[in-house]
């Protein structure tokens, strides 16, 4: 796609994510890839409120996450939105801190499962609530490098996001619009799951 509107859907999601409550307090990032052959990247500057992000905030990174634009600093996270990059052949990644999420993450165990809920069809390739779904749990790191060998480790092929206990959730979808969705979807399973007490 396009630099210049690949980077007004990213400002916009961002928006529409703030908005959620899912990028509190400058938290979250997110990113795609650019067409080409490159593989290059847009993603989020590190340290500012994502609901203020324009489309010119985004920097452009080489597909392992180096910078390109000298002076410009991107997320701390950037390495480990490029290893899902090279993963799982996604379009896009973001990542936030749904507050259901985290809480779901701190009661324990390596993965949280949903069976036989409607919202499980906005995953991309789900299309019967009649399935269960597993969303794996890792634990959280500062060091980029270990952080994304545990997340692809853990991923498993019909569920594209992993959550990051006491942190937040990654994830990843064909476009910037469906890795967004599976963001929100994430938070909305898990505040059900707290909601009904099961
Ligand atoms: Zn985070």
């Amino acid at each position: 796609m396009d630099h210049a509107l690949l980077a007004q859907d990213l400002a916009q999601e961002a928006r529409r994510l703030s908005a959620l409550g899912l990028m509190a307090c400058t938290a979250g990032n997110l990113s795609a890839r650019l067409g080409g052959s490159t593989g290059d990247l847009l993603v989020s500057p590190s340290g500012i409120d994502k609901g203020d992000l324009t489309a010119d905030a985004f920097i452009r990174c080489a597909a392992e996450g180096t910078p390109l634009e000298p002076g410009r600093k991107p997320s701390d996270e950037t390495r480990l939105h490029a290893a899902l990059y090279r993963a799982t052949g996604c379009g896009a990644v973001v990542h936030g801190h749904g507050i259901h999420a985290v809480a779901l993450g701190l009661r324990g165990g390596d993965r949280v499962v949903f069976s036989g809920i409607e919202m499980l069809k906005a995953f991309a390739g789900t299309t019967t609530h009649a399935c269960t779904r597993t969303i794996p749990i890792v634990e959280n790191d500062q060091d980029m490098t270990p952080l994304a060998e545990r997340v692809l480790a853990a991923r498993v092929e019909e569920m594209p996001a992993v959550l990051v206990r006491g942190h937040g959730v990654y994830a990843w979808g064909r476009t910037v619009a469906e890795a967004g969705r599976h963001l929100e979807t994430v938070e909305w399973l898990c505040r059900l799951r707290l909601l009904s007490g099961l």
